[in-house]
This record gives structure tokens, C-alpha cells and sequence, in this order.
């Protein structure tokens, strides 16, 4: 290699050089018995594409040490709670600071470049770990605006974009999708292979389906509201006066919502013989047939009244047992001190065998306790605030992640974790689990339960510790919004009181 190299530049004496090749460059199979292709040749004016032989370390003179670009970093302030004890593992806000610095208490040092300063600030717990955080996870968090955009056709029609495991591999069990269709815009008639649950979360849209037993659905729902549509149910969706933008999870991490089954593409790729047989009707029927697929795409106003579209059959309508939705935004939520919860699965929703969603307001400073889930990996939306999340990987690894409205969190099963509001307004997310209903066990209610002795025994907690631990589950916990005031006090009660 070497060789060739110094060959090319020249620097051998010529009694070294090889006979000049006889090969034309059209019959060159390779370095074997081949020749080397031309080196591009530049002018003089532009300099050289490539530095002289005598830059290699042993020949080279020494670099100077100091000077040029430097790494010497000055005049950095540091962020309230960031030179405290790591294991604190205070939530740092790099907000008030230009350029954030990878410090924390003793461990870490100041970050020269290059870099973008905005993805640290939003990340802070990655950039700066708590000193609790140990070995290796998986990659927990997907923001959805880095996922791309697909566009839908016309004018302005709507988009759509997706986390599957592309985007996140350790998300074998969910994949989500967030979509927006302008007013009267339709998601073309379409069924696939996954389960699709969703929930909306801007506007209103007509729903339609039919299925196996030749029943129809029809329904109007609003921000708030929850659909579900069995593997192979054909359905469609189309916005009302205001459009609408929803999100759809589907009960299998590598479902993509660009290998649906269209129906447009049914009628492309099928002959029209066939189609005319089918639907016993002229072949000229299907001279105005979409040349290319609809996917999204603008439509005619849906009837206000929607008995209007009612179609159906000797079977008639869905029965409501089976219904397809769920009016979600009426259920009134449990509240607790610290937010509220509410819990949807097959308890209330029959046909939505496998999913059990519970939708999650904290308060700030307050936190989802710490638990964990039976049987099922955890899919998380984030639909407003900013909240972190420490998850624990047997035996010995935990990471803390940061998330903001439009990320998507995601926890495999048995692993303990907390959702905690590290912001200035209400968190609000989802907790999707693969389960017929929605469980979980909590960590603080698992001690309280547990014989006093044997948790002493173990973790040397202090009688009055234990004496303070709720027998019932309250899925919060309330908390300090002042996110850092242990700073002034690291052995107190600043995580939890409010001092006045
Ligand atoms: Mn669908
Ligand atoms: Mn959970």
C-alpha cells in the first residue's frame, strides 16, 4: 500500500519504479496484475486534494502544544445543582446557561466542540448522567420530530410519520405513528396486518368499517377519543370541518403505515377483468380509477348528520359491545394528590383485547411512582411537558432519559422505572402495555406490604420510613417543583416538601 503510494508521489528513485503498465484502464481487473486508476489532477490555484508523504508521524516535525484550537474551555458557569454529590442526580436545566457542560458533582469535564447545544439542553440527563445511571441500555426515546415526514397528495392534504423499530430496534412490541388530515382530508380505505389502536389528539374525524360478519361502523369521534381496529378490518378515516391530527399505535414493533394494504392499489394491481366480474359491472366502471395511490388525500364534506352514511346490511350495525371506539374524553379521571389517571382496556373496551393504555397528568415537581409491569414492554407518548425517566436493566444497568411533548418513551417489560415532571406545566403521557388490563406493581406499596422486618433487614431503612409507606397504590407521588433544592440542603426533605 505503502509503496504503490510513494510510487505515485515520486518519491522512489526510478531504478525502484515499475515498467510502465501496457494494460488499457478499460481492461484493469483490479491491483492484481491491474494498474492504479489516475489520481485526479488539480490546478496549482486550487491547491491540492491531498497533503506531501512527510505530514506521516514518524518524518513529520512535532505539532505544537498549546495554541491553535484550543481545549482549554473558560468562563463556563455551571447550572444550579450541577457540582452537587452525582448520586443526588438533581435535575439540571441547562436553559439558563449558553454552553452546557458535561459535569456532574466531581465526575466529567468541560466539552470544547463540536456540538449542538440544544439537543444537550433537552437532554440534560444524558449529557450530564446522574451518578446512579450504570452500564449499558437500550436506546429508550425517540422524538418524533426526527423521524421523517411523509406528505400526503394535494393540496395540503395532511402527513404522517412513524417510530417503528427503524427508529428504535428495542421496540419490538409497539409502533407508533402520528397523523394530521385537513378538514374533509381522508386516510384512504385501507386494512393490514397489525392492530391499530389510537388516540386522538387534536379535531374530529367519521370512522367506517366492516367486519368479517358483514356488520357495519360508523362513527364520529373528537381530541380525547380512542379508536381500535382488529388486524384485517378494512376501515377509513376522514377529518371533519376542522381536521384533526391523531396517534395510532400498532401491536407490533416492525409494522411500517407504509405496507398497508390500500385499496386503491387493490383495484391497480388487479386485471380489470377481474374487477369487472367482481363487481359485475362494465369495465368501463373503472376508467377513472386513481392512477397512483390516494394514501392521504383531500375529499368532499362528510354530512353533518351522520345517520346520512349509514350503510347496512342483513347483519346490521356493529353491536355495541364490539364497538370500534371509545368516547375516552367523557371518562372523568381518578385524581390523586400530585395529578390523575385514567385507565382504558378491555375492562371497558371489549374489543381492545391487548391493550391497556392508561393516560397520566402530573403536576410539576410531582412524579409517576416508581414500578414496574407484569408482563408487557411499556410504550410511552408524551402529549405535553417535559419529563424524565430512569430506567433499572437487571441485574446491574439503569440510564435516565429525557422526553418532551411528541417523544415516544419505550420500557421493557419487568423494568422499574418513574416518570417524573421535570418542567414548569403538567406532564401529560401514555402508557401503552400488551395486556388485557392495565396493572402494575409499585414499588413503595411492594414494601409496605412486605414484612417489616425483612425490608429493615435488607435495606436499613429507618423505622419511621417504613412507618410512612402507603399500603394503597397512589400511582403519584407529589414533589418540590423547585427541581433542585436539595442543592441547599442534599441530606433533607427539599425533593418532596415545599418549603414556604
Ligand atoms: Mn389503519
Ligand atoms: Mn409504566
Amino acid at each position: 500500500m505503502m509503496f504503490k503510494s510513494l510510487l505515485v508521489a515520486g518519491l522512489l528513485p526510478t531504478v525502484f519504479a515499475a515498467p510502465a503498465p501496457q494494460m488499457n484502464y478499460a481492461e484493469n481487473t483490479g491491483p492484481v496484475g491491474g494498474v492504479d486508476p489516475p489520481i485526479p489532477t488539480v490546478t496549482a490555484a486550487s491547491g491540492s486534494l491531498y497533503g506531501p508523504e512527510d505530514l506521516l508521524g514518524e518524518i513529520a516535525k512535532p505539532s505544537p502544544v498549546s495554541g491553535g484550537d484550543s481545549a482549554i474551555v473558560t468562563n463556563y458557569p455551571l447550572v444550579n445543582g450541577q457540582e452537587v454529590d452525582d448520586d443526588l442526580g438533581l435535575y439540571l436545566d441547562f436553559n439558563s446557561v449558553e454552553k452546557p457542560q458535561p459535569i456532574r458533582g466531581e465526575a466529567g469535564q468541560t466539552d470544547p466542540g463540536p456540538r449542538t447545544y440544544e439537543y444537550e439542553k433537552l437532554n440534560p440527563d444524558l449529557f450530564a448522567p446522574p451518578g446512579t445511571d450504570s452500564g449499558d441500555t437500550a436506546q429508550l426515546q425517540w422524538p418524533l420530530g426526527l423521524s421523517h415526514n411523509r406528505l400526503g397528495s394535494g393540496k395540503q392534504a395532511g402527513w404522517a410519520r412513524q417510530q417503528n423499530t427503524d427508529q428504535l430496534p428495542v421496540a419490538t412490541a409497539f409502533a407508533g405513528v402520528d397523523m394530521r388530515l385537513a378538514p374533509h382530508a381522508y386516510r384512504e380505505l385501507h386494512w393490514h396486518s397489525a392492530n391499530e389502536w389510537a388516540l386522538m389528539l387534536k379535531g374530529s374525524v367519521r370512522l367506517a368499517a366492516v367486519n368479517d360478519n358483514g356488520e357495519s361502523f360508523i362513527d364520529d369521534i373528537s381530541a380525547g377519543d380512542v379508536w381500535f381496529f382488529p388486524a384485517g378490518v378494512p376501515h377509513s378515516i376522514q377529518a371533519l370541518d376542522e381536521g384533526c391530527e391523531f396517534l395510532i399505535v400498532f401491536d407490533d414493533g416492525a409494522f411500517s403505515e407504509d405496507g398497508t394494504s390500500l385499496v386503491s392499489e387493490l383495484f391497480m394491481r388487479n386485471p380489470k377483468e377481474v374487477l369487472s366480474k367482481n363487481l359485475q359491472t362494465p369495465v368501463s366502471a373503472f376508467d377513472n380509477l386513481p392512477d397512483s395511490e390516494l394514501y392521504i388525500f383531500n375529499g368532499t364534506p362528510a354530512p353533518a348528520n351522520i345517520s346520512a352514511q349509514n350503510e347496512t346490511g342483513p347483519a346490521g350495525i356493529l353491536p355495541a359491545a364490539d364497538s370500534y371506539s371509545y368516547h375516552w374524553s367523557e371518562q372523568q379521571p381518578y385524581t390523586t394528590p400530585g395529578g390523575s389517571v385514567k385507565i382504558l382496556d378491555s375492562t371497558t373496551f371489549p374489543l381492545a383485547t391487548m391493550f391497556a393504555v392508561a393516560l397520566v397528568t402530573v403536576q410539576p415537581g410531582a412524579m409517576r411512582e416508581m414500578h414496574w409491569h407484569l408482563n408487557s414492554d411499556e410504550w410511552n407518548y408524551f402529549l405535553q411537558g417535559s419529563a424524565r425517566m430512569t430506567v433499572f436493566d437487571a441485574p446491574s444497568s439503569s440510564r435516565t432519559f429525557d422526553y418532551s411533548a411528541g417523544d415516544i418513551g419505550y420500557i421493557p417489560a419487568t423494568d422499574a422505572h418513574y416518570i417524573e415532571n421535570t418542567g414548569t406545566e403538567d406532564v401529560i403521557f401514555l402508557e401503552v402495555l400488551k395486556q388485557t388490563k392495565f396493572t402494575d406493581i409499585s414499588v413503595a406499596q411492594w414494601l409496605a406490604l412486605t414484612p417489616k422486618q425483612v425490608v429493615q433487614d435488607t435495606l436499613n431503612l429507618p423505622d419511621d420510613t417504613l412507618a410512612g409507606l402507603p399500603k394503597e397504590k397512589t400511582y403519584i407521588k407529589t414533589g418540590n417543583k423547585n427541581m433542585t433544592a436539595l442543592a441547599a440542603n442534599p441530606n433533607g426533605t427539599g425533593a418532596y416538601e415545599v418549603s414556604d
